[in-house]
């Protein structure tokens, strides 16, 4: 009997879908043990049923594994992810948004009064607008990870996630057995050359960093202490694939951040700041420091309002 598959997307921007298209030829291995049953991004399943059978009612078919992607930023999310919960053996939280809130958690630094304001009245390009409502689901007051709202039985971080990851989970799966990815930061992976200063001032990330094309990658040193913000030092290591190198350092790019923490209970600011001033460059430099250091890692409390400065 094949393993059934149901997968849900929430507040999503669909990268963590396509990565899952993306997989290719491994997954035509695996194909044959796997029966997708419920996939928007794929087949057409509506709420209220195709013909609108069931006015209101949400239906997912019950599957052996469940994949959700995206935060939860509003009370239909938070339905989904219910309704997923209740249909799905094990429950796969894919992406930066499912298990962090990812980058719609920015938002949190903002009160939903604050941002409707600036989407429909204050945004200098928008001529002000009365704020839709109509058949609109509620926004929750902050968007949340999926697991602070439902249990979460295996975390595939990333913005996007990776396919090897699809794959290695999967895998993992039908074996019986959870995907547990190591505590490993991304410096831990990265091979580049690092000296333990740097220089003083921290560069635009468009600027191209001192990267010879020859020059093997064990010989070019450390983006960060060349200058640039690498968020290497705070960010969990799983992107690499089978070569282990970071993706974006494979890419002559700083890490952004996008595999979230490296261990539960983490603050990637204060480590930050501290990897930071060990090499003598000054996060008083960085602009929007909690932002930047948060990117993808909003929810669960690490991004609220701050209150107002009188
Ligand atoms: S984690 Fe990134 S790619 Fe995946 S849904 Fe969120 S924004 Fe899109
Ligand atoms: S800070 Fe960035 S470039 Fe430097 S070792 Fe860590 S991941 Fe590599
Ligand atoms: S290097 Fe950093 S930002 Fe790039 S994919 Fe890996 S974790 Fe994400």
């Amino acid at each position: 009997m094949p393993v059934k598959i149901a997968e849900e997307w929430l507040t999503t921007c669909g990268g963590c879908e396509i990565t899952l298209l993306d997989v290719g030829e491994p997954l035509l291995e695996i194909l044959p043990e796997l029966e997708f049953v419920h996939m928007p991004v794929l087949m057409d399943h509506k709420y209220s049923g195709q013909a609108g059978e069931n006015p209101g009612t949400l239906v997912i078919p019950e599957a052996d594994i469940g994949f959700i992607s995206g935060g939860i930023r509003h009370e239909e999310n938070r339905h989904v992810a219910e309704e997923m919960r209740k249909k799905v053996n094990t429950l796969v939280a894919v992406g930066a948004c499912a298990n962090f809130g990812g980058i719609p958690a920015l938002a949190n630094m903002y009160t939903v009064e604050d941002i409707i304001k600036m989407a429909y009245d204050e945004t200098e390009t928008t001529d002000a607008h009365p704020v839709p409502d109509d058949d609109l689901p509620k926004l929750e007051e902050r968007v949340s990870a999926v697991s602070e709202v439902v249990k979460v039985d295996v975390a595939l971080p990333g913005c996007p996630t990776t396919p090897e990851l699809y794959v290695q989970a999967i895998t993992a799966l039908l074996k019986g057995e959870a995907l547990v990815l190591p505590e490993r930061s991304v410096c831990d992976d990265c091979p580049m050359k690092r000296e333990k200063k740097a220089v003083t001032e921290i560069k635009r990330p468009l600027e191209k960093p001192d990267w010879p094309a020859d020059k093997p990658i064990e010989e070019v040193r450390c983006l960060m202490e060349q200058g640039y913000l690498c968020l290497g030092p705070v960010t969990h290591s799983a992107c690499g694939g089978e070569e282990k190198i970071p993706r974006c350092i494979k890419a002559h790019m700083p890490c952004r951040g996008c595999f979230g923490l490296i261990r539960e209970g983490a603050n990637p600011q204060i480590d930050m700041m501290t990897a930071l001033s060990s090499i003598g460059l000054n996060p008083r430099q960085i602009e929007d420091r909690r932002a930047m250091f948060n990117r993808f890692v909003g929810a669960q409390g690490r991004l609220r309002p701050l209150p107002q400065r009188r």
